[in-house]
């Protein structure tokens, strides 16, 4: 069985057009809603096989106090309030094992929530991160206050309005005939090729962007760019573009900054990778959309 994608799923109703501070109030202290809490960058689950994100809003009565509040929606009629805590607060669910504390990318891979769950928790991390890191307003410098159930935050010195950000990657499979482009960084576990990325650049179209990057780092040309799928990625909010490509050259030129390798893999070396019997390389995740998209290449 192929795992799903991490992250991609969200049942939530997000409500958008109906955002106002009343509704956070109202939810955020009614016993029905759902909780989703995350104490610096580690979501507090209800443990259990698989466990769950969803907890009651009674666990909040456990902290001492907590940061911001969102309204992310409703899940079959239920509201679900994400709320801030800080990263101390995990040590008071460390200990108990009816809870399970993890970060977000082990979370994924472990399957300790359903798949379905990954989705409102990605989004909770990046909306909750967000808040966290702008308290202050990029225009002017003076304290920001959240607005609209969570999803504004606003100046009253200078009366600008900020909105949640989501930073848009490309992530890409370049191939020339039964070849594949794939490098590594430096960082990536041992033997671990995947596909190139990088962040699209203002005033840039995702195509251009596949094509700069994958010139950028191996030094090959890239014609013909299709887009395949898309991947929240919250570390701390970005959307992974999966795109393919296909190359026009063939000599590799790595940009040693960013790649420690970079070469071509037959699909026969991409078939052992992705089923973990290559000797020498290994494919990447298969929460991540890289994974799908040497899938999709080598079933082609
Ligand atoms: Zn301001």
């Amino acid at each position: 069985m192929t795992m799903p994608i991490g992250y991609i799923t969200n049942p939530l109703v997000r409500h958008s057009s109906e955002r106002d501070p009343s509704l956070l109030d109202r939810f955020a202290k009614d016993p029905q809603t759902a909780m989703v809490l995350v104490a610096g960058d580690l979501p507090i689950l209800l443990a259990g096989e698989p466990g769950t994100g969803l907890l009651p809003a009674s666990t909040l009565g456990r902290l001492s106090a907590h940061k911001e509040q969102v309204f992310l929606g409703t899940m079959g009629g239920r509201p679900v309030v994400a709320t801030l805590a800080a990263p101390e607060a995990a040590e008071l669910f460390q200990d108990d094992p009816s809870f399970a504390v993890a970060d977000l990318r082990s979370i994924a891979v472990r399957g300790l929530v359903p798949a379905e769950e990954l989705g409102l928790l990605a989004m909770a991390k990046s909306m909750l991160d967000w808040h966290n890191r702008h308290r202050f307003c990029a225009n002017c410098g003076a304290p920001t206050q959240a607005a609209q159930a969570g999803f504004r935050r606003d100046c009253a010195a200078c009366g600008a309005q900020h909105f949640p950000r989501t930073d848009p990657v490309v992530i890409m499979l370049v191939s020339r005939g039964d070849k594949c482009l794939l490098g590594r960084q430096a960082r990536f576990p041992e033997k671990m090729y995947s596909c190139l990325a990088g962040f699209l650049e203002p005033g840039e179209t995702i195509e251009a962007a596949v094509r700069r990057e994958t010139f950028e780092e191996a030094g090959i040309r890239v014609g013909e760019v299709r887009y395949l799928a898309s991947q929240p990625w919250p570390f701390p909010s970005s959307i992974m573009i999966g795109c393919v490509g296909e190359a026009l050259t063939d000599e590799i030129d790595i940009d040693k900054d960013e790649l420690e390798d970079a070469r071509w893999f037959t699909k026969d070396d991409i078939r052992r990778m992705l089923d973990g019997t290559h000797e020498d390389f290994a494919a990447p995740s298969p929460i991540a959309i890289a994974n799908h998209l040497i899938r999709e290449w080598v079933k082609a």
